[in-house]
């Protein structure tokens, strides 16, 4: 009885803890790097959840704010941990589940570090994005006893509001984005490269990075100035009843989130930061819609919100890296990315914000306390 009730009760705490978590928001801390050591710091106290911004130049109070997260990452965090935290998402796509993780912060903060890794890749140094793959194809190679999976990926990128394939040389034509098509993919004319293992991977990552790369000898590190967008689509079949799923992943590396002064660039670099700033203010207003379960959802104000529309809101799990740099430069930067941060968790935790304090364990445990007062009643 007493056992049976409170499995059942677990069952049910998870099943909520799943629907709210639908968006998160993780914030990771760029470490200083080689040397920048004699610069200052604005980093205060960091815990599992929480961060405190100092202000060199205020004083009393104000010269420090916290900000709340469903996880924070000091700068010490490693690749391994960093990932560790997000494998359950990424493991959902298997059970059908559309998923999307994106890496928002200023240019140099650790955006692409977190996605894809340093220039040095290794198993140690190895981003997001190939643990994601590496685990998938772990996970399938367990569950083939029951389950048959196919993975594929493409890869894309948005510059000023036009979407390229960086999986096909020398095609430099622009792709539209559909949200209607029954094969689940929302760029059809995408390159989709099956893939099988983690070397691959490495030799499809690398095409896209070069891709990239060719595009923009005219400018400098373009990489910053237009988001690129690995998915991952999985089909499924079940072996006994022949029941099929998909589930789709997109893992995004937004561009730089840094404030353009609008008096100091023109042409060229006035358009792209317009676009940008566009293109980061839609997909805040989306999250902020979904959050708010209203029944309009501005997904067509962007390229990138068109594109990561199947895998934003419903059934669909959101994941926010947060990157901040610890430098005082970067003080202004850094805290109006904590600030669009939690706008975005705010919103998302609605009435859990309010007992930030751990409320919803305490409600657990107020529940187990009251299965039991039950089950020692009726004996
Ligand atoms: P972004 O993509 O946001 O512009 P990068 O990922 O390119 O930033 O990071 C900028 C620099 O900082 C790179 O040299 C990168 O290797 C380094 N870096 C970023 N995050 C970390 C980290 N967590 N640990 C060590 N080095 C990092
Ligand atoms: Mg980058």
């Amino acid at each position: 009885g007493y056992h049976k009730v409170l499995a059942e009760n677990r069952k049910l705490y998870n099943q909520i803890q799943d629907l709210k978590g639908n968006i998160r928001v993780y914030c990771r801390v760029r470490p200083f790097l080689p040397g920048q050591m004699s610069n200052m710091s604005t980093l205060g106290r960091i815990d599992d959840q929480n961060i405190t911004i100092f202000s060199p130049l205020k004083t009393g109070k104000d010269a420090r704010r916290n900000f709340t997260f469903n996880k924070v990452f000091g700068p010490l965090a490693t690749q391994e941990e960093v990932f560790s935290d997000t494998q359950p998402l990424i493991r959902s796509v298997l059970d059908g589940y559309n998923v999307c993780i994106f890496a928002y912060g200023q240019t140099g903060s650790g955006k692409t570090h977190t996605m894809s890794g340093p220039k040095e890749l290794n198993e140690k140094t190895f981003g997001v994005n190939y643990r994601a793959l590496n685990d998938l194809f772990c996970l399938t190679e367990q569950r083939k006893e029951t389950f048959t999976y196919e993975i594929s990926v493409q890869m894309v990128e948005i510059y000023n509001e036009q979407v390229r394939d960086l999986l096909n040389d020398g095609l430099n034509k622009r792709l539209e984005i559909r949200n209607c098509s029954n094969k689940g993919l929302s760029v059809p004319d995408a390159n989709l490269v099956p893939v099988r293992s983690i070397e691959e991977v490495i030799e499809i990552m690398n095409l896209g990075q070069r891709n990239r790369a060719v595009s923009c000898t005219a400018m400098n590190d373009h990489s910053s100035r237009s988001h690129s967008c690995l998915t991952i689509h999985v089909q499924g079949k079940e072996l006994t009843s022949g029941y099929a799923l998909r589930g789709c992943m997109h893992l995004v590396d937004l561009a730089g989130s840094e404030r353009v002064d609008k008096s100091e660039v023109k042409g060229e670099r006035l358009k792209e930061a317009q676009y940008i700033n566009k293109s980061l203010s839609a997909l805040g207003d989306v999250i902020a819609s979904l959050a708010r379960k209203n029944a309009h959802v501005p997904y067509r104000n962007s390229k990138l919100t068109q594109l990561l529309q199947d895998s934003l809101g419903g059934q669909a799990k959101t994941l926010m890296f947060v990157h901040i740099s610890p430098e005082v430069d970067a003080l202004g930067e850094t805290l109006s990315t904590l600030k669009f941060a939690e706008r975005v968790a705010t919103v998302e935790l609605g009435a859990a914000k309010i007992n930030k304090d751990n409320g919803e364990a305490k409600d657990l445990k107020e529940q187990v306390a009251f299965l039991k007062m039950e089950s020692v009643r009726k004996g």
